[in-house]
């Protein structure tokens, strides 16, 4: 069977609106080796008997059409790319990992009365993934977008320690802290404990953290931070922000992007894309306009909501094409491209799959030589491309292209 050719217009088409979906349908099986046998099977017994002349010719073609109906799902399964191909010479890539808040255990929402010890096995797995594909996808930066524990209590901080442990020392990497990384009174005392400067400090792609903020216990020790990093002839800087960040944290990353505006910018924050106003009614979280947030969790009055975040600090500069976010399980997967204030685009990407059985991560393979980013949400224990959710049936919102300027334009 033919599979898509990377190169071909099969693609779904570069889409650079909002894309939302709605109806629910059936999630497509993966396929295995029987299936594939069961279904083919029919076909090949055809063909065989009426080469022998045992069949006449019209009974043959009713088997015929009988046999190609029968192997229909599994063509339409192997159709479409089934799995992430390897990233070819000149290409590299950036992995998010979505919100991780699967915990199960002692004292997990999923699992209140367990006595068992608390484990996140789809974390694990989305770090064993990304070791094991370093090199044949040439990931140089891994992105979370917040939400790293359900429940802030030290047992899961331990846990989400353990699993990116795997990562340390490997791979560059930062983390946005999410709502749930947030305590009362929007302290990430806990996130700072696990996740403090003193565990990258030693790192050479560590940039810093806001060192002096209003509240340390909200904003301090690395709860805002920023990596650098290089990658296809390219320069990078990606700052990861606490969700709703104050003021005093988008005027010190104002001050990072103007340090670094010779640098390509990235941002990481766990708010963004979703329902535009806060739902006052469960359904609204599906059915609701959605679009750049205009509402907030976190620091109370303090708080910044996405639209502010834009208005405030992102749009202002030329640097910042790419804003990755999460935080909106029911929305799951989103992209809105806006102009800044220099006339470029701005691609905001949200991704969240807590809500979806698949263990769902998101690679984006940037291709230099095309202006691409091919984004690709892969499932990281079964390795298959995500071919549509329950919110989202169609695979394109998993998997589409971004424009992306990399090379500079010819004189
Ligand atoms: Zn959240």
């Amino acid at each position: 069977m033919k599979m898509r050719d990377q190169s071909s217009k099969s693609w779904p088409c570069r889409i650079s609106v909002l894309n939302v979906g709605g109806a629910s349908a059936p999630r497509p099986k993966a396929t295995s080796l029987i299936t594939t046998v069961g279904t083919l099977m029919p076909l090949a017994h055809s063909v065989a008997t009426y080469l022998t002349g045992s069949w006449p010719r019209r009974l043959f073609l009713k088997q015929l059409v009988v046999a190609f109906l029968a192997a229909l799902p599994w063509l339409q399964v192997t159709g479409a790319e089934p799995t992430i191909p390897p990233a070819p010479e000149g290409s590299f890539s950036i992995v998010v990992i979505p919100d991780s808040q699967k915990y199960l255990g002692r004292g997990t929402k999923s699992q209140a009365k367990s006595t068992n010890e608390v484990t996140n096995a789809a974390l694990l797995q989305h770090t064993r993934w990304i070791l094991d594909n370093l090199d044949k996808q040439r990931i140089v930066f891994v992105s979370h977008v917040g939400d790293i524990v359900d429940r802030n209590v030290p047992e899961q901080w331990a846990v989400a320690r353990r699993c990116m442990d795997q990562l340390h020392g490997r791979v560059p990497y930062g983390i946005a802290p999410g709502n749930h990384d947030h305590g009362r009174a929007t302290q990430t005392t806990l996130f700072q404990q696990s996740f403090g400067t003193v565990r990258f400090a030693g790192m050479p792609w560590y940039g810093g953290a806001f060192a002096e903020p209003r509240d340390p216990a909200a904003s301090g020790n690395n709860a805002n931070s920023f990596q650098l990093f290089s990658a296809g002839g390219m320069e990078f800087v990606i700052l990861h922000l606490q969700c709703n960040a104050p003021d005093d944290v988008l005027q010190w990353a104002d001050g990072v992007l103007r340090q670094h505006a010779g640098r390509r910018a990235i941002v990481t924050t766990h708010m963004g894309l979703g329902p535009l106003e806060q739902p006052k009614q469960k359904d609204e979280f599906t059915t609701g306009p959605k679009g750049l947030m205009k509402w907030k969790k976190c620091h109370g009055e303090r708080g910044n909501t996405p639209e502010q975040m834009w208005q405030k600090c992102f749009r202002k500069h030329a640097n910042l094409r790419l804003i990755f976010c999460g935080d909106q399980s029911r929305t799951q997967a989103m992209r809105l491209t806006l102009q800044n204030d220099h006339g470029k685009p701005v691609h905001w990407l949200l991704s969240d799959y807590m809500q979806d059985v698949g263990w769902w991560l998101r690679a984006y393979r940037f291709l230099p030589g095309k202006n691409l980013i091919e984004v690709r949400t892969v499932d990281s224990h079964e390795g298959r491309l995500c071919e549509g959710t329950k919110f989202l049936p169609k695979p394109d919102e998993h998997q589409f292209q971004l424009d992306y300027e990399m090379t500079k334009p010819k004189p």
